[in-house]
């Protein structure tokens, strides 16, 4: 999965240059660089960099509609943006200009007229830092062992998203899953089993995340997290059916001397909705407390709830379900409001 996921793709160039000549000799220069994407107008350029994600960006500074300086900071105060490297293709050298530019945040500048060998030589040092950049950040959120996303990389999403279910007042359903007797199962078959095991297990997961926002990762040792923005409790509780029995249909052996058993997780869920007030009451609730608070609780509250209801699965028997009636934070919030 990991070799996948880094798969090398060729590269995405978009040039945004009021001239369509000097998109045109640019394109001729940057042939077996990457794939040169463009556009005549600086208004457009976010809405085009957002639908084909690029990898380098070639800006001119002067243009009609919209200056390149401020197609760059529009980048730059974009989340899904500010990450791609902008140079700026200009013929000024006024060195006010070029501070200002890369005070904006451009890396560098390829000076107009353009020169061929220069312009590709930079090009291609810029794009190959972008990839190398990409790799260290996909590793960073990546759990070495399964290929999925890590515990940081779940703290971030967790926290974005909780921002977001605020805002929009929407659930955010929170699921944890832990792999039943994984001690016993590793003490019989072998550490290397137990990683296969692991690798199998969030292998499968990872083909139930198909929504924008859905996530699962790897929470720790043999425990996973699946975020679920968007899901209301009860959705929550029919996919968490669907993935109890799923899991056991793997059918990874875990045999225990007389009795056959197969691998099987024990699934917590949480759900913001769970202890709603309705929408109103929540709305007033974190607007009197300034708080990201949905349905009264914050984003901790709700993997306590799923972190709880796991335990209570745990003690219920095993490879089964369990949902959390933690005390409202809501209830808190209120006393003596
Ligand atoms: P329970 O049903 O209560 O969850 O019992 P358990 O045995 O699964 O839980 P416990 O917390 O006692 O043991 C977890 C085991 O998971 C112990 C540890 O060695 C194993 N484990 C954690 N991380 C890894 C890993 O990366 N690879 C392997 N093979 N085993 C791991
Ligand atoms: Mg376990
Ligand atoms: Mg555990």
């Amino acid at each position: 999965m990991q070799k996948q996921l880094m798969a090398e793709h060729e590269s995405r160039i978009l040039v945004i240059d009021d001239d369509p000549g000097a998109i045109r000799l640019l394109a001729t220069l940057l042939k077996g660089c990457g794939k040169v994407y463009f556009t005549t107008r600086g208004s457009e350029a976010r809405t085009m960099a957002q639908a084909i994600n690029p990898d380098l960006v070639l800006l001119d500074i002067v243009m009609p509609d919209r200056d390149g300086l401020k197609v760059c900071q529009e980048f730059k105060q974009d989340p899904l943006l500010a990450e791609i490297p902008i140079l700026f293709v200009t013929s000024q050298t006024d060195a006010d200009m070029e501070t200002q530019a890369l005070e904006a945040g451009a890396l560098d500048f390829i000076h107009k007229p353009p020169h061929p060998q220069i312009v590709k030589a930079r090009v291609s040092n810029y794009l190959a830092l972008k990839h190398h950049t990409d790799q260290l950040r996909m590793l960073s959120t990546q759990d070495g062992l399964t290929g999925i996303a890590n515990r940081r990389s779940f703290d971030k999403a967790i926290e974005n998203e909780w921002r977001r279910a605020c805002r929009n007042r929407y659930p955010l359903s929170l699921l944890m899953l832990d792999i039943d007797h994984f001690k016993q199962f590793n003490d019989r078959y072998g550490h290397q089993a137990g990683d296969d095991c692991l690798r199998t297990v969030a292998g499968y997961l990872a083909t139930r995340v198909r929504r924008p926002g859905d996530l699962v990762a790897r929470y720790g040792g043999e425990e996973f997290a699946m975020l679920l923005p968007k899901c209301p409790l009860e959705y929550a509780l029919e996919f968490a059916e669907s993935i109890l029995a799923d899991i056991a249909e793997l059918e990874i052996d875990h045999t225990e001397g007389e009795e056959t058993r197969r691998v099987t997780v024990s699934i917590g869920v949480g759900c913001s909705q769970n202890v709603c007030k309705g929408r109103r009451a929540c709305w007033h609730e974190a607007h009197r407390l300034d708080q990201d608070l949905l349905c009264g609780m914050t984003s901790a509250n709700l993997i306590r709830q799923a972190d709880m209801a796991l335990y209570q699965a745990k003690q219920n028997g095993r490879n089964r379900i369990e949902v959390s009636s933690m005390p409202l934070a809501f209830e808190e919030h209120s006393e003596g409001a």
